[in-house]
């Protein structure tokens, strides 16, 4: 080794994705809390951007990444052995998915799992167009790029998938383009993004209907609103609204790295021939990921986590309407909070930081700052998190 301190290693050796990284140095994480070498608790509001639902290291998810270390890692590429922690998980999750959705293709993140969406919906319906929405995000590999809704993101990587159309977001009105050249609708039930926006009644049911009408596929990404994040299980089901494909990351390894997407068994059979193996991965499920993912979904659902994130979230938003800003937004643990300005914000999330306290940003939005705690947060925490933020928006005003 160097010499060089983890920060100054970090800086040099480990590529940077923006100019003014956190650079926190963790030494140690365990539910709602960050610890760092320097001697600092951080309460982490963010958790990981919605990855750590349980809070950090829960002790069952470890535990069960201990075990199935145990037993063996990786065994072969995806698909081709019967592995006990995949086909448990799978099982799990169709007993609890939404209607029908009672396959699983497991993936290794957020973006590969949309991939696996687009490619399934091209191949099944004949199409090749995508219709996406406006401040969308749905990823960062081309595929996924090409239906996420802010062109600086997607210009800098031309060309991209091509015969893609993007519509305002919750707007019922503008769904007739909608049609049967259409392969699928890709779309967040909630876009997070986008500065966590929460589409009124309508529009995901008339979403559904026109799909219906047109025989286009719709694929609900639910990487940042799926298990129990939102105060229900899937967030589809605010407006009881079934997708043909739903996509899921993030939580859905109880920290470690984790994709899929769901569907009905007669549409994800198209991967299965024509040619086979036309949509493969090598780690995709590995076996000690999924242990996690059961683990930390047997978690979830035992304690009941939609619920108690339905009620804290509620609370919070409370609480943050109380301390003031331009507008609270958001269901269940999926929090958007706006102030003023972009300046403003900026200056809040230090004086957040420097109070101890994690929170977060839209990439669509300079003005929103984004909570997404760990869904079990107690309400001892919810209190001490709203007073830290009060004294942060006070020293940044
Ligand atoms: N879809 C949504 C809605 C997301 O929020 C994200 C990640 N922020 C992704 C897809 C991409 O997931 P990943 O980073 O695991 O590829």
């Amino acid at each position: 080794m160097s010499g060089k301190t983890v920060q100054e290693a970090f800086r040099a050796y480990v590529c940077q994705t923006s100019a003014a990284p956190l650079g926190l140095d963790v030494i140690r994480a365990e539910g709602a809390w960050v610890h760092t070498r320097d001697g600092r608790h951080y309460l982490d509001l963010l958790a990981g951007i919605g990855v750590n639902a349980l809070g950090h290291a829960h002790p069952e998810v470890v535990a069960a990444v201990r075990e199935q270390a145990g037993r063996y890692l990786h065994a072969m590429v995806y698909g081709e052995y019967a592995l006990e922690p995949q086909a448990r998980l799978a099982e799990r999750l169709a007993e609890v998915a939404p209607p029908g959705l009672t396959q699983v293709y497991f993936t290794n993140s957020g973006t590969e799992a949309n991939e696996g969406a687009l490619k399934l919906a091209r191949k099944a319906t004949g199409r090749r167009r995508f219709l996406a929405f406006e401040n969308s995000y749905h990823g960062d590999t081309c595929g996924s790029l090409s239906v996420t809704g802010r062109a600086v993101y997607r210009q800098p990587f031309e060309p991209l998938l091509p015969g893609v159309t993007f519509l305002p977001f919750d707007d019922a009105g503008a769904l007739d383009a909608v049609d049967d050249t259409v392969a699928a609708v890709i779309v967040e039930p909630i876009q997070g993004e986008a500065g966590v926006r929460v589409p009124g009644g309508e529009f995901l049911p008339a979403l559904r209907r026109r799909c219906d009408e047109t025989g286009a596929l719709l694929i609900f990404d639910e990487v940042q609103t799926g298990l129990g994040r939102t105060g229900r299980l899937w967030a589809g089901e605010h407006w009881g609204v079934t997708p043909d494909l739903m996509t899921l990351a993030k939580a859905l390894g109880g920290g470690m790295p984790l994709g899929a997407f769901l569907g009905r068994p007669e549409l994800m059979a198209t991967l299965s021939c024509d040619p086979p193996l036309s949509h493969v991965t090598t780690f995709g499920g590995h076996p000690v990921c999924c242990a996690a993912g059961l683990a930390g979904l047997n978690v979830l659902l035992r304690e009941r986590l939609s619920e108690r994130a339905a009620q804290t979230g509620a609370r919070f938003r409370e609480g943050l309407r109380r301390i003031g800003g331009v507008e609270v937004r958001g269901l269940g643990m999926m929090i958007g909070w706006e102030l003023e300005s972009a300046a403003l914000t900026a200056r809040f999330a230090q004086e957040a930081l420097a109070r101890e306290v994690i929170v977060g940003w839209t990439l669509h939005s300079d003005r929103v700052l984004r909570l997404l705690p760990p869904l079990n947060l107690t309400d001892a925490e919810t209190d001490l998190a709203l007073d830290r933020l009060a004294a942060a928006l006070a020293a940044a005003l």
